[in-house]
């Protein structure tokens, strides 16, 4: 997710460009991965860098939080981060850290990578509790079948998870 931008840092205040935006694999986190990634940079040159204005559609993979397994999820990521290069596009000078702390920057080498802002922004829209299915049914907590394919063997459990909850719940109150 590396653009060249060193032509673009050189253009006046107010300059608009616009970066396509492709990507098959971006690493998420250690559960999750961003595929699929399509969309459009608009940039605009500010006095301090460069303003970009993303809008993408991804799929992201992780696990499903019941039955554990794989799920894609369709995504989009909108966000306006303001970039600002480590050195002066026509000096070359270093620009001092003070003036870009708290944002994204521009390497010295006037790359704008835009994989981390991306990173942190499907982290925001990504599902918290992802499932394969909207009504998965989950994984036996006995034996750890995946219920989805079928019943196991295992006794029926007596009320089955919501009761269970219900009688914490019964027991929280009870305490207070
Ligand atoms: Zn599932
Ligand atoms: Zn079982």
């Amino acid at each position: 997710m590396r653009f060249r931008v060193s032509q673009e840092l050189r253009q006046p205040v107010g300059t608009e460009f616009t970066l396509e935006l492709r990507h098959r694999s971006l690493f998420l986190d250690d559960d999750a991965a961003l595929t699929d990634l399509r969309g459009n940079a608009d940039l605009l040159r500010t006095d301090r860098g460069l303003l970009a204005m993303v809008s993408a559609t991804a799929q992201i993979r992780s696990t499903c939080s019941r039955c554990l397994a794989p799920t894609k999820s369709p995504i989009e990521i909108d966000f306006k981060e303001e970039f600002i290069p480590l050195i002066d596009p026509v000096s070359g000078k270093h620009i001092t850290p003070a003036e870009a702390e708290d944002g994204f920057v521009i390497d010295a080498r006037l790359m704008l990578d835009l994989g981390e802002s991306l990173r942190q922004y499907a982290l925001i829209s990504s599902p918290s509790k992802p499932l394969c299915q909207p009504d998965c049914a989950g994984l036996c907590s006995t034996c750890g079948t995946n219920l989805n394919g079928g019943l196991c063997s295992c006794p029926p459990q007596t009320g089955g998870r919501w009761q269970a909850l219900a009688a914490l719940n019964a027991k929280d109150h009870e305490g207070s």
